[in-house]
């Protein structure tokens, strides 16, 4: 176990912690980020990005968080590949237990960002990895002329149902309710192509497969209108897309958290409830939850951090 002591620890390697560790390299505060799991976060399994300003034409999302990791590294951020998985922010200097280092910090900011939610089914679970996925982008290629369906109605799902539309035979996107929660724009996408259909007004309630080879064959699926009425549909691929949950589980007990488990923070600030710990991106935000408003909130972190430790060194 190696000792790491740093003026500011930065959690999470996406567009917060990035951002959040160049403003803060800039300002001379030599700054150590550790990566977790995922390094570059939520958009290394996406493909284009069409929304990050500054790009006139699509960009490839492994690509953007390559750049910012260079760009923070360039600035002269220690970057570390560790997993912070308990803290003590009892008293100062904090303290994070990485896998292979400790860290101690006079600041900290939380960047750990947010993951795919599951349906918690078991026949979910027994079928994860041979047929069922959280993302098209990653899988959506082993689907290459097959049957596959969507399951959500928010942006992510309407999302993977098209990108999966130029992979798969058909899609169909199966939503709980009668009208979709994801932007008009990608509504009209969805509504305008001919590989998708939907069935409204259902959810999963079996997942349906072999064992030898384990395969995923179909869906049972039941009406949320009459929770008896059942059909049946073939699919070989099942892509859950109904949200994400804040990676927050190591900070339990130690930070103020919200019901669902999202890093508390006041409005438009990144404090937390533990002077000197500060949060950005999608560990704190479940309206917006951006690239572009995750590195803005980092960027404020940063700001945040370098004021509180002037005012406390
Ligand atoms: P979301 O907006 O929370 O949508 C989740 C969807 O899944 C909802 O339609 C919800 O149904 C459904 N759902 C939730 N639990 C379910 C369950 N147990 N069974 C069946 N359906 C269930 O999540 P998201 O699509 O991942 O988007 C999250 C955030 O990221 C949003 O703010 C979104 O705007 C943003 N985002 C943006 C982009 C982009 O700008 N290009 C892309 C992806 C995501 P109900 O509608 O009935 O609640």
């Amino acid at each position: 176990m190696t000792a790491v002591h740093t003026q500011l620890l930065i959690i999470g390697a996406g567009p917060a912690g990035y951002t959040a560790a160049v403003y803060a390299a800039r300002a001379n505060l030599k700054p150590t980020l550790v990566t977790g799991l995922q390094p570059g976060g939520q958009l290394t399994i996406t493909t284009d990005v069409e929304n990050y300003p500054g790009f006139a034409d699509a960009i490839q999302g492994p690509w953007l968080m390559e750049q910012m990791r260079i760009q923070a590294e360039n600035m002269g951020t220690n970057i570390i590949y560790d997993y912070v998985s308990n803290v003590d922010f009892s008293k100062q200097p904090f303290t994070c237990y990485g896998e292979s280092n400790t860290f101690t910090a006079d600041s900290v900011i939380i960047a750990t960002g947010a993951e795919a939610k599951w349906l918690n089914i078991s026949s979910e679970e027994t079928f994860k990895g041979f047929g069922v996925s959280a993302c098209a982008t990653c899988d959506g290629f082993f689907f290459k002329n097959k049957p596959v369906a969507v399951i959500g109605g928010g942006n992510s799902a309407v999302e993977e149902a098209l990108y999966l539309s130029n992979i798969a035979s058909s899609v169909t996107l199966v939503h709980r309710r009668d009208s979709l929660r994801a932007e008009k724009v990608l509504q009209d996408r969805l509504f305008a192509n001919p590989k998708i259909n939907i069935i409204w007004n259902h959810e999963i309630d079996e997942i349906l497969g072999t064992t030898t080879p384990k395969a995923v064959t179909g869906i049972r699926l039941k009406s949320t209108l009459s929770p008896e009425t059942t059909q049946n549909i073939e699919v070989e691929g099942i892509f859950i897309a109904i949200g994400h949950s804040p990676k927050t589980e190591m900070f339990k007990g130690h930070i103020d958290l919200d019901s669902a488990g999202y890093i508390i923070t006041p409005k438009g600030e990144t404090t937390t409830n533990i002077p000197g710990v500060f949060a950005a991106g999608d560990v704190q935000d479940k309206i917006y939850r951006q690239a572009v408003t995750a590195a803005g909130q980092g960027c404020m972190a940063a700001l945040d951090a370098e004021k509180f430790l002037t005012i406390n060194n």
